[in-house]
């Protein structure tokens, strides 16, 4: 889904175990006007992101695919080929999802792993299974195996089983196809996306039996993924007829209003981040600029009136979907693990098509709090739900009835280095977008930009960029000058910032600062100040008045029990001097704890709240009581424009 355009086909290899036979892309007359770096342009080796990738591949995947050995969602498959060893398949009609998202994260994770004997088991293992899908499938392509075996007399597509999510399946099953054929350039797995996506496509033709949106959105992203590599119009054509009937008829998940008849975003948080997410492609894609119109205001409503300041969304009590605007109660936040990886999705689909820092700003926040909270470092254990005030909290868990989160997690942990480069092959700038320290080879036109960068982020705001540029044909192709664009972080206000070794003020663009590049080589350094901040919510965000919430950096901090007894009760004096001091969590997580003193004077100590509940099932609380600060006035509200969290400035306590 991220290599999206002309300039794709540009890639460049840094992998040796990459596939020759890697298929070309097509390119469109409208597309995003920047270009996500590809997998294989990206090494990350810090310390936070590094090992979590590896952990993904080498503990997460496996795990998933054993679950789901063991629950029997990859029975179905057999079964539905004649074997009769299978037991019956007892959890969830759309088990099949997470075979397919399990499958697709084995495929790309294993895009840059060095180890050759394993990317071949992969690619094997997925070559087996698309043969059971093949075996599995109805004549016109349809396959939904919990149907098929224990629902004979199911139609497809029916309303009655919109619940069953059939579409979302089968997108999900695109996607991983889609995703082989993008690494192996394997025909049939391009073919299977194409019976799938062709069966959905006859099934939903205007006028006809089914001609209604899909029942649980995702199948829109799989589409337009499929439309990329094929160039065949009709998956571009039946996406946006799905969005289109989504304006008038509602679902089941989209909380009684028809998803995208009106501009507020309401629904299911996961299902409705996937359709906006899907939208953005074909609008995109299509030159709809009206459709793009409406995604910004649901994007307003989700991102300044629904999303907790861990960067996602969703409340309990609310069909896993999104509250009122501004509820945003903290032990009823819903929070789903996958409700962070697709607002991250689509904010990456938002931020691509505009260049503007905003998305990217909140994206940050949503991985490095909602997300890295969701699953742990040893990728196997994961969180559903993740609320900001527990009165005992329970450690994280290796499987869940419904798994959707544990099998999104191990697909989406592959994308990230792809969300931290951009690139825009018109303008010759390269963006950067997110900061980790590792290795970056772009290519602009007939150049190619190495960019190596050394930080400690999130911990510390300095990052350097080295840069060195290599024309591999004739400097003189070269039409315009390069720039390097880096993202000035939201929570950091002004940083210093210096080129080759000069202090500099860069002009500034979209919430980015730009470098004009004046020889081959040289380094970009920034230095954002990371002093601990109280963050305070809009005024009509009434579950957070009177308390403030403590950050450092993009970090959203908590206090638990095991280091303030009365976590959930306990108020900040009015005057602080915050320390940072490193504590060990557990062996191979150190972080920055936060010293402050209560309303009593005691000593008290916060942690980033992405490292809750390791130590000990305990209480914790994000948001906590301010000793002197105002409930605010509605009539306030006004001068919070464009926000939905500020800084508090100490002065405005009594
Ligand atoms: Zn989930």
């Amino acid at each position: 889904m991220l290599r999206i355009s002309a300039c794709c086909l540009t890639l460049v290899l840094l992998c040796s175990c990459a596939p020759a036979k890697r298929p070309k892309l097509k390119s469109f007359k409208n597309d995003y006007p920047l270009t996500a770096a590809p997998i294989e342009s990206v090494r990350i080796n810090d310390s936070l992101w590094a090992p979590r990738l590896k952990a993904n591949r080498q503990t997460g995947v496996p795990h998933c695919l054993a679950q789901l050995e063991k629950s029997g969602a990859f029975g179905m498959f057999r079964t539905l080929n004649g074997s009769t060893k299978e037991g019956r398949y007892k959890n969830n009609p759309w088990g099949c999802s997470d075979v397919y998202k399990s499958l697709e994260g084995l495929i790309r994770s294993n895009r840059t792993n060095p180890d050759k004997a394993a990317v071949a088991a992969a690619g094997k293992k997925v070559d087996e299974f698309l043969k059971l899908v093949a075996g599995a499938q109805a004549d016109d392509g349809f396959i939904f195996p919990y149907l098929q075996l224990y629902k004979k007399d199911y139609k497809p597509f029916s309303a009655a089983l919109a619940r069953y999510t059939e579409t979302y399946c089968m997108g999900h099953l695109i996607e991983m196809a889609v995703e082989h054929y993008e690494t192996t350039g394997s025909a049939e797995a391009l073919k299977i996306a194409g019976s799938v996506a062709d069966c959905i496509d006859k099934s939903h033709r205007p006028g006809g039996k089914y001609d209604f949106p899909s029942g649980h959105p995702e199948i829109e992203i799989a589409l337009m993924r499929l439309h990329r590599v094929t160039g065949d119009h009709k998956y571009l054509n039946l996406t946006k007829r799905l969005i289109e009937k989504s304006k008038t008829i509602k679902t089941t998940w989209s909380q009684g209003k028809p998803a995208m008849g009106h501009d507020e975003a309401v629904g299911h948080s996961v299902a409705m981040f996937y359709l906006y997410a899907g939208a953005v492609d074909a609008a995109q894609v299509s030159g709809d600029d009206k459709l793009m119109g409406l995604i910004r205001k649901k994007w307003r409503s989700a991102a300044l009136t629904k999303t907790y300041i861990t960067g996602s969304c969703g409340t309990r009590g609310h069909s896993e979907g999104f509250g009122a605007p501004y509820y945003l109660p903290n032990d009823k936040a819903y929070c789903e693990t996958c409700a962070s990886i697709s607002y991250c999705m689509w904010n990456h689909r938002m931020f691509l098509a505009a260049g503007e820092a905003k998305y990217m700003d909140l994206m940050e926040r949503t991985l490095y709090n909602g997300f890295l909270s969701g699953v742990s470092p040893s990728g196997d254990r994961f969180y559903y739900p993740n609320p900001l005030k527990t009165a005992r909290g329970k450690k994280r868990v290796p499987w869940f009835g419904c798994p959707c989160c544990p099998t999104n997690v191990v697909r989406f942990y592959p994308l990230i280095p792809t969300y931290m480069y951009s690139t825009d092959p018109v303008s010759g700038e390269v963006s950067v977008n997110l900061f980790a320290s590792g290795r970056a080879e772009l290519h602009l036109g007939a150049d190619i930009l190495t960019l190596t960068q050394k930080t400690d982020y999130p911990r510390d705001g300095k990052v350097s960029i080295a840069y060195k540029v290599a024309d591999v044909r004739d400097s003189t192709t070269r039409t315009a000058p390069l720039r390097i664009r880096v993202r000035i972080p939201g929570w950091c206000g002004k940083p210093a910032w210096m080129l080759n070794g000069k202090a500099i003020v860069p002009k500034t663009d979209k919430g980015y600062a730009v470098f004009t590049l004046s020889g081959d080589a040289g380094e970009v350094t920034m230095n954002c100040p990371m002093p601990v901040v109280r963050m305070i919510a809009h005024p009509k965000v009434k579950a957070d008045h009177g308390r403030v919430a403590l950050m450092r950096g993009p970090l959203v901090y908590c206090f638990e029990g095991i280091d303030s007894p009365e976590s959930t009760e306990l108020a900040l004096a009015a005057d602080q001097e915050f320390e940072t001091k490193a504590k060990e969590i557990m062996p191979g997580m150190t972080v920055d704890a936060v010293i402050a003193k209560d309303a009593a004077g005691a000593a008290i100590a916060a942690i980033p709240y992405f490292a809750r509940a390791y130590r000990k099932e305990t209480s914790m609380l994000v948001w906590t009581r301010q000793a002197g600060l105002k409930t605010p006035k509605d009539a306030e509200a006004d001068s919070w424009k464009d926000k939905l969290y500020r800084r508090l400035d100490p002065k405005e306590l009594d």
